[in-house]
């Protein structure tokens, strides 16, 4: 494979003519616009819109990072669009909460139905050769990748590649989740969702990354970095040593480079722009184990339940919306009222559980967290 470019430009703050001059320096240094699109081409600006909330909670890519790339983009001719598929659809509502429907119609940049798709057929897939993509995605020349940096306890790391997966319109990717419960499954259909839909480039907002209970609930940490590159396992690798993670922990990154998506290992890299060590946050909140396969049998179930990580609730948090409980793709439920009362937390049933995460994610109180059962812990420490 190829050797990639990773180029980092530092960003400290988001007024927007402050990104628009980082993103014009970092996308010059991965070649100029002009080089990675064609004036006349339809070009789709897919953020990370996940739970659209205001741009401050560091949830979605920042407007200010969406409005510099789309510019750039229509200066160099492309016809712009943009769209997103959140699990918890319909997209137009998150789009307008996250603050980008406003500001791309001010842009005269369209929305892409990302709501409805199609079949396709993936033929040198890992894993997943039929795929539905979003419309939008299918009827475009090219993809343009906007992640947000933050964590995610099933990935580890929600960048670039986990972007990605919001080309599958909206509840059929928990069928994904529930067909695919071995974590390294599901990493494999993310990589086949990116070489089906191969991004242009990528800009990844770290200016302020979100450690600890990511990707909805954790904690903001300022870290002033654009990242850029064609590679979405190369930009998300880098993203990995700045905050201190080990990019083979990311369950996409070594599944990544068998499907010559891109490089993780960092002697395959050509790093530009401001230095890597110049961002470095050796304290970031992540989870650096590696995932665990999912296991089969009630005698691995038994031990898995009582080592490895699981979705817990805070009841001080919790307040019985039930967010959790409709958003588990599982029949019967994992996650459940106790003898239907709705007015206590629900509970866990972690037989059932399947681990995809997607309770913490919908949860809106940052009630749910990944945590290990304390005989993992000390195992962990053998
Ligand atoms: S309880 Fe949560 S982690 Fe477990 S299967 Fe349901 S949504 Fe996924
Ligand atoms: S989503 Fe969160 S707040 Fe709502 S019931 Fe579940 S744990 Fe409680």
């Amino acid at each position: 494979m190829n050797r990639s470019k990773v180029a980092l430009v530092r960003c400290e703050t988001y007024d927007p003519n402050a990104v628009h001059e980082a993103v014009r320096k970092g996308l010059d240094l991965i070649g100029g616009t002009s080089s990675l699109v064609k004036a006349g081409e339809r070009i789709v600006m897919k953020p990370n819109v996940l739970y659209g909330t205001s741009p401050d909670k560091g949830v979605s890519t920042h407007p200010s990072v969406f409005r510099a790339v789309g510019k750039l983009l229509q200066e160099s001719g492309a016809r712009v669009f943009f769209g997103d598929s959140p699990s918890f659809a319909p997209a137009d509502i998150h789009m307008r909460r996250a603050g980008l429907k406003q500001l791309a119609a001010e842009m005269g940049i369209e929305m892409a139905d990302f709501d409805r798709g199609r079949p396709v057929s993936h033929k040198d897939a890992l894993l997943i050769r039929s795929f539905v993509i979003a419309n939008g995605v299918l009827d475009s020349d090219g993809l343009v990748n906007l992640p947000k940096l933050k964590t995610h306890p099933l990935v580890r790391l929600t960048g670039a590649v986990k972007n990605q997966f919001g080309c599958v319109p909206g509840l059929l990717k928990s069928q994904y989740h529930v067909k695919l419960a071995d974590p390294y499954d599901f990493a494999a259909m993310l990589v086949d969702v990116n070489t089906l839909a191969r991004p242009r480039f990528c800009v990844m907002d770290g200016i302020m990354a979100m450690e600890g209970n990511g990707p909805r609930s954790g904690k903001l940490r300022k870290l002033n970095v654009l990242l850029f590159s064609t590679d979405p396992v190369a930009l998300d690798a880098t993203a990995c040593r700045i905050i201190n993670l080990d990019p083979e922990i990311v369950t996409t990154s070594k599944l990544g480079e068998k499907a010559g998506l891109g490089n993780y290992r960092s002697e395959n890299i050509d790093l530009a722009g401001d230095s890597l060590e110049s961002f470095f946050c050796h304290d970031f909140d992540a989870i650096r184990t590696p995932q665990e396969h999912c296991t089969q049998g009630r005698v691995k179930t038994f031990v898995k339940n009582r080592t490895c990580e699981r979705p817990v609730i805070d009841v001080a948090k919790c307040t019985n919306c039930g967010s959790c409980v409709e958003m588990c793709p599982v029949e019967p439920k994992a996650v459940d009222w106790r003898k239907a009362a709705k007015d206590r937390p629900p509970a866990y049933n972690y037989d059932r559980c399947i681990r995809c995460y997607c309770c913490q994610e919908s949860c809106p109180e940052g009630a749910i967290s990944a945590q290990t059962p304390v005989l993992g812990r000390l195992f962990s420490r053998n």
